[in-house]
């Protein structure tokens, strides 16, 4: 489906890099196909190098809310980059970039910077550990929490991808604290707090999935979470890397209401650059060190140049942007449901805010047991004929799509043109 200059180079990427990649999905594994090398991107779309031009859904996977290269980010950047990259010691901006996350998310008293995702979800689970002084962790099917060892079971998009229930390398008895339960199972979940409640240390979950697409909490899901963590003294985790500032500037926590103990972001907070941060209850994060004995540091956290485009990125998350996502978005969802009903083809589209999946499946998907069942060849010859009508699709059935501020009602009507076109 590639061009031939992204093919010769991701031939040069497969001699040096395992798979050529740096990260899995961006092999195109799940959909064939070589990967489309990325030469620049800018606002709505990304380029090749061969010069081809894509409407872009992927949005490097979840950063790209305002779009690509903001001119006013990338200002900040620039200015941040003479100033010296790194100093190792603290700044001002890293102050007022804590403060600006807190006034976003109240529940987090305290946050701590570092520089991806799966650091803050691993960090968030040692402190929840430490503080609780209990080993086991609960996490639901198909949510994705980054790739630390205690937290690759049944995990959701890269590995349902390629049908790696776990990864090699993780050992067993790291695997063993790790309780895994069907996403939005009510019951399930109390019956194991019943059963096993004194030995929970923390509850995770993403409280919207993103990482089996889109999956939305049944009403009362995420309330259960957070009050059999409260009843059991364990500690309750959103890990909202991908909906932290998405759902809404606050979050998912924003947009249902609600409070975790402990909150990870990353991705939109970085503006595009490697940043993410974990936070929360006031005493909880009194564990940390140099306060307390939970152990947790980085050379790069709260870089400079990170901290001035995550400041930059959420200094702009006001209410029209929000507004405008939720607008394309119901454009979006109502165009390809009526694309899929108008081919006869079995699909169910899912969306919350500016996250949508377009699952080839005839039933709604509400855990990884359904996400499953869905026709992932379907899907395939659907991205092929994307790709090829210049939109630029996440390459996985189980990965959500996003929209950004950046989109525009033309490229709305664009794109369902092309999945109408694309389902045929
Ligand atoms: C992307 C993601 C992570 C991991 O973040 P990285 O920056 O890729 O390490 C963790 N949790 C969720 C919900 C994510 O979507």
């Amino acid at each position: 489906m590639s061009d031939t200059i992204s093919q010769a180079l991701f031939e040069r990427a497969r001699a040096v890099i395992p798979g050529g990649v740096n990260s899995p999905v961006r092999a195109f594994r799940a959909v064939g196909g070589n990967p489309v090398f990325i030469a620049r991107a800018k606002g709505a779309r990304v380029y090749g190098e061969d010069g081809s031009e894509y409407v872009d859904y992927v949005g490097s996977w979840g950063p790209a809310l305002l779009g690509h290269a903001h001119p006013d980010v990338l200002r900040a950047v620039q200015e941040a980059a003479e100033g010296g990259l790194s100093f190792g010691a603290p700044t001002s901006r890293e102050v007022r970039f804590a403060e600006a996350v807190r006034a976003l998310y109240p529940g987090m008293d305290k946050l701590r910077c570092v520089s991806s995702g799966t650091e803050a979800t691993m960090s968030a689970i040692r402190v929840a550990r430490g503080f609780t002084r209990r080993d086991v962790i609960v996490k639901f099917e198909g949510c994705y929490h980054g790739h630390a060892d205690h937290l690759l079971v049944k995990a959701g998009s890269g590995l349902a991808t390629f049908g790696v229930p776990d990864s090699a390398g993780v050992p067993e008895g790291t695997a063993k604290t790790t309780l895994t339960l069907a996403y939005n199972d009510i019951p399930a979940l109390e019956a194991l707090f019943n059963t096993r409640g004194g030995e929970i240390a923390a509850v995770i979950v993403e409280p919207v999935v993103g990482n089996m697409g889109c999956v939305p909490p049944e009403p009362g899901f995420l309330e259960a979470i957070l009050s059999l963590c409260k009843k059991h003294g364990a500690v309750s985790i959103f890990d909202e890397v991908m909906t932290g500032c998405r759902l809404a500037r606050g979050g998912a926590q924003e947009r249902y209401g609600l409070r975790a103990d402990l909150t990870t972001l990353g991705k939109i907070i970085g503006g595009g650059m490697p940043l993410a941060a974990y936070g929360g209850r006031e005493d909880v994060m009194s564990v940390v060190a140099p306060l307390g004995p939970v152990y947790q540091a980085g050379t790069l956290s709260g870089n400079p140049v990170a901290v001035a485009a995550g400041l930059a990125t959420i200094e702009r998350l006001v209410p029209e942007v929000y507004e405008k996502l939720e607008r394309l978005g119901a454009a979006l969802e109502a165009g390809l449901k009526d694309a899929a009903a108008k081919a006869s083809v079995p699909a169910t589209v899912q969306r919350v805010g500016s996250m949508i999946t377009l699952f080839f499946n005839d039933k709604p998907v509400r855990s990884w047991a359904e996400a499953s069942q869905s026709d992932t060849k379907r899907f395939a010859a659907w991205h092929a004929g994307m790709l090829s009508r210049g939109i630029y699709w996440p390459p996985s059935q189980y990965e959500a799509a996003f929209l950004s501020a950046a989109h525009t009602d033309e490229d709305i009507t664009r794109t369902v043109e092309a999945a109408r076109a694309s389902l045929g």
